[in-house]
């Protein structure tokens, strides 16, 4: 663990947090959330107004992880609030089909080009499992090609070198996740596509799918190189395979149709989540017609939910992906470029190496060796030297600022993040930049 002082303490988080582990693993419902990468006390938050978070102890910061992602309008928007309180009053949940969901599904489907037939599930962990799902049985075929650094949630045969939590706490397996899970598991490294096309040569009509982030963002932000998801496409398409991109994070986060409307690339099958849901548990998985014509009650693979399409998340949802025109794009992008802006200017005064790296308005900064060296898969991210990143962590949320608290994590910005909050980083990072130089690994 790095040398870092914690500047200041948060008395009502840590007596929540207690109470929370001894009734919770952990203390908390999701791991990276612990705070273990960075250490600390993870605060426990009680309101979100825009771009801000208020902490137990009445603290407020400038909110830099919006939820992983999904609240692109920032926190509490009016039109959403008012949305999710209409569809409250005429009740929670039926179990029965609803307007609201087939107003999500035709949202999205007209959003997204390649999303003939969507699903609606609840989390996204539920979508990529149910897509491989679907794949295997659409192919009968059983293994899976996935990337190192890759996280799709904890789906057991896709927890296999995964980004995200899986990273920031270098698991090198999952106890509980079997032998026969594990082994139709092709993990392979990102960015290499003759990897892609041995694993194909040495499994010949084996593989069902390839599954990808879209652009992942779980190891930090590694975009795919130019050609790279295309590749992809036509290296499954030749081999009989699906192409699976998992857009549970880029997903109307990059743009108004995700990553697709930036590379164009037409996948058989995509996974969304976060930005669809509006702060609820609402994910899909979606794509070509007669794939999704396989999925129960159409066809034979089987897949189900309690609250699928639930009302309230779908209103949500709903409400989310109205206001999310090309003019909220602009709006997000711009914010991101002059923070990502402020940061290196920051790192660079203090002389502390790194790398920043973007895909759209998602970014993250690595603390690399050297300045500018580009991170293209996991071995890269994983030489990053993180103990850097725990000190400038810690300075920023000493001075208000809530950044996601692992260096394997993009940040987020939302529409709601206006000069007043840039204001608030810019005037935190220096302090954090002096943090990051100093930095010693323990
Ligand atoms: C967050 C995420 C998931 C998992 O979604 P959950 O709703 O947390 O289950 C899957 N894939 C990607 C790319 C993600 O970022």
């Amino acid at each position: 663990m790095a040398c870092v002082s914690y500047p200041y303490e948060a008395p009502v988080s840590q007596t929540l947090f207690e109470r929370a582990a001894a009734v919770t693993p952990g203390g908390v419902n999701s791991p990276v959330r612990a705070f273990r990468a960075v250490g600390g006390t993870p605060r426990f938050m009680v309101s979100g107004t825009g771009p801000y978070l208020t902490d137990a102890d009445g603290r407020e910061y400038v909110d830099l992880v919006c939820s992983w992602g999904p609240m692109i309008l920032g926190h509490s928007r009016p039109e959403v609030i008012a949305a999710v309180q209409e569809a409250v009053s005429r009740g929670t949940s039926f179990g029965t089909p609803g307007e609201g969901e087939v107003a999500l599904a035709e949202e999205m489907v007209d959003r997204v080009g390649p999303l003939e037939q969507v699903r609606l599930v609840s989390s996204g962990t539920e979508a990529t499992m149910s897509a491989i799902r679907l794949a295997r049985g659409f192919t009968g075929r059983s293994k899976v090609v996935k990337f190192a650094g890759c996280y799709h949630g904890h789906v057991d045969s896709l927890l296999a070198a995964a980004g995200s939590g899986v990273a920031t706490f270098a698991l090198p397996d999952t106890p509980g996740v079997t032998g026969a899970q594990a082994g139709d598991t092709i993990v392979l490294p990102y960015n290499d596509l003759n990897a892609v096309r041995a694993a194909f040569a040495a499994h010949p009509g084996e593989i069902a799918c390839v599954i990808t982030e879209a652009s992942p963002g779980n190891m930090g932000v590694v975009p795919p190189l130019p050609g790279f998801n295309q590749g992809l496409k036509d290296i499954a398409a030749e081999n009989g395979a699906l192409f699976i991109s998992d857009e549970v994070m880029t997903g109307f986060r990059t743009s108004k149709a995700g990553w697709y409307g930036i590379d164009g690339v037409v996948p058989d099958l995509m996974t969304f989540g976060k930005v669809m849901g509006g702060g609820f548990p609402a994910a899909a998985f979606g794509g070509r017609a007669d794939v999704m014509a396989c999925l129960a009650p159409a066809g034979p693979v089987y897949q189900a939910g309690t609250l699928s399409g639930n009302p309230v998340a779908t209103a949500a949802g709903l409400a989310q992906l109205r206001l999310l025109d090309n003019a909220a794009y602009d709006v997000v992008n711009a914010v991101s470029e002059q923070i990502q802006g402020l940061v290196t200017e920051a790192l660079t005064k203090e002389g502390v190496a790194h790398t920043l790296q973007n895909a759209s308005n998602m970014f993250s900064v690595f603390f690399t060796e050297t300045s500018d060296t580009p991170v293209r898969n996991y071995e890269d991210a994983k030489a990053q030297e993180s103990f850097r990143f725990n000190a400038f962590f810690h300075s920023m949320l000493s001075q208000g600022v809530y950044l996601p608290p692992s260096s394997f994590e993009s940040w987020f910005v939302s529409t709601a993040h206006d000069e007043r909050a840039v204001q608030r980083i810019a005037d935190a990072l220096p302090a954090a930049a002096r943090a990051a130089a100093e930095a010693t690994a323990a």
